[in-house]
């Protein structure tokens, strides 16, 4: 039995804690917020509760074997997607449902492209799920997966996501519809790789879900097996350093002076908070440049009823790319990052009568945003009225889009990426870390016993992905314990 220190009870601490304790280790995790959940937080207010960071679930199976209990809800449609010309289209996890609504919508040469590119999702999908996304990745694992001419050929790590969309699909709304899952690495489509189109494979083949009563149930439940486990968890505990001797680690130190020893330290911090202020190390620290968006959320308590929204709703802008060049910023023509004018707005309303009073709905409304920061591709979301001022400008666009809610609402609260920042430690507030490159930091650090979990590492950000490298690192102690690997 090795003790082992964690460092962060968001999805990915609390998952690997429980793994490594149902292992037979000790566990002890450290959490410098009041609370556990990290970016899967909640917020309740006069009889609404939202969730204030993720609202859809993926991949269900994943959290299986947890031990979790978790009850998920199948959303059909999983998105509602409203275009800019007012069309409409309802995505769906079953393939001929989903072209034949396509086709409904743009005709029957949109649906047939939608089928074709269908085809290389799923061997893109399956190439990532066999070769990347269940294991750590090494110069050694790459290599490997270079044998696999067909896996190769297919994830085509030469192509961007935008790339693949213009060879597949000739509708400008599908495209917009695959662009958009770049931003659910924190990319943006025009240099994200094409290998992204494992996501909407993974979202509409394995379907969309909920958890009744809000997707804060999965990190309460994640506590519950944490504390059944054993695991000893420790909040408002914030880790300053990791300890290291004759490049092994020693354990680590509080905030408070206090040293935790420790066999083995797993890190859910971000990377970045990692290699430049726990465990300097410059060298891991240029990979990390390329940071993620951020969010912008309004949470909103709505009287009365809109009947015209699903459990999720995105309302696409005119021009994608002019929200890109604003929440990254544009090189070309020397525009810093700034709040984009128009932006694409996802609205999350759940038909769930635990979320909000009666003849009431409790709107979660996210907006890609720049970082928090004052570097030039990011910005400084604490310049006194500038969340009330986007907050309003949000709700007049989506009004321009048919959607007016302002007479309805009961309250308005932001969230912007300085207060994501502030409550989960994510610099800059970024919500990925990195913004989805193939190769995100490894699970590994740069002493022996030292690994990393959560989104801004391997296999990446998202509820899944996150439980994924939980799954890794625990595999990898437990190889590491034995004296195998
Ligand atoms: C607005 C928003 C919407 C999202 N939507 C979705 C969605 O619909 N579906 C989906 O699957 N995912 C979504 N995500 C992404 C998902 O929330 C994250 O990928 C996931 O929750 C990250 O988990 P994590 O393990 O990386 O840990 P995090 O949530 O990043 O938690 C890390 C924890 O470490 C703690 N910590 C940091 N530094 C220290 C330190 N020095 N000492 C002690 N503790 C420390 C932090 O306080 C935090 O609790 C969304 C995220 C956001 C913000």
């Amino acid at each position: 039995m090795s003790r082992i220190a964690v460092i962060g009870a968001g999805v990915g601490g609390l998952a690997a804690a429980a793994r490594l304790a149902a292992a037979g280790h000790r566990v002890a995790v450290h959490e410098r917020a009041p609370s556990v959940g990290g970016k899967l937080g909640g917020y309740e207010r006069d009889g609404f509760r939202f969730d204030t960071g993720p609202s859809l679930l993926t991949l269900p199976g994943i959290f299986a074997d947890l031990g979790l209990g978790l009850s998920p809800a199948a959303l059909d449609p999983v998105v509602r997607h409203v275009f800019p010309d007012g069309s409409t289209l309802d995505s769906s996890s079953d393939p001929e449902i989903f072209r034949s609504r396509i086709e409904e919508a743009f005709g029957a040469a949109a649906g047939a492209d939608w089928a074709r590119f269908w085809v290389r999702a799923e061997r893109i999908w399956h190439a990532s799920w066999r070769s990347v996304l269940r294991r750590e990745v090494t110069p050694a694992t790459l290599a490997a997966l270079s044998w696999r001419v067909g896996d190769l050929a297919a994830i085509a790590p030469w192509r961007s996501l935008r790339g693949l969309g213009r060879r597949y699909l000739r509708d400008p709304r599908l495209r917009m519809l695959l662009d958009r899952y770049a931003t659910y690495t924190g990319a943006d489509p025009r240099r994200a790789p094409a290998a992204l189109a494992a996501i909407p494979y993974a979202e509409l083949a394995f379907g969309g879900w909920y958890l009744p009563g809000g997707l804060g149930g999965l990190s309460a439940a994640l506590l519950a097996r944490c504390q059944d486990l054993g695991v000893e968890i420790t909040t408002s505990s914030p880790v300053a350093g990791i300890g290291t001797s004759a490049g092994r680690v020693t354990g680590i130190r509080l905030g408070s002076g206090k040293i935790v020893p420790a066999d083995f330290v797993v890190s859910n911090a971000d990377a970045l908070t990692v290699y430049r202020d726990l465990l300097p190390a410059p060298t891991r620290l240029g990979a990390l440049a390329d940071r993620s968006l951020a969010g912008f959320v309004l949470l909103l308590g709505v009287r009365g009823r809109t009947p015209e929204l699903a459990h999720h709703t995105v309302f696409f802008p005119r021009c994608y790319d002019a929200e890109f060049d604003a929440v990254f910023g544009s090189p070309g023509t020397g525009a810093r990052a700034r709040p984009a004018a128009d932006p694409t707005i996802f609205v999350t309303r759940a038909e769930d009568p635990a979320v909000h009073p009666p003849g009431t709905e409790a709107w979660f409304v996210l907006v890609n945003a720049p970082r928090h920061g004052t570097s030039y591709g990011a910005v400084d979301w604490r310049r006194p009225g500038l969340a009330e001022a986007y907050a309003a400008h949000i709700l007049d666009v989506l009004a321009r889009r048919g959607l007016d809610v302002r007479d309805r609402l009961l309250f308005a609260e932001t969230r912007t990426p300085a207060d994501l920042e502030e409550a989960t430690g994510a610099p800059g507030g970024t919500i990925y870390g990195t913004a989805g490159g193939l190769l995100r930091p490894g699970n590994r650090g740069p002493v022996d016993g030292l690994y990393l979990v959560g989104g801004s590492t391997h296999p990446g950000g998202g509820l899944p992905m996150v439980t994924l490298s939980a799954k890794i690192v625990a595999d990898a102690i437990g190889r590491a314990s034995r004296g195998i690997g």
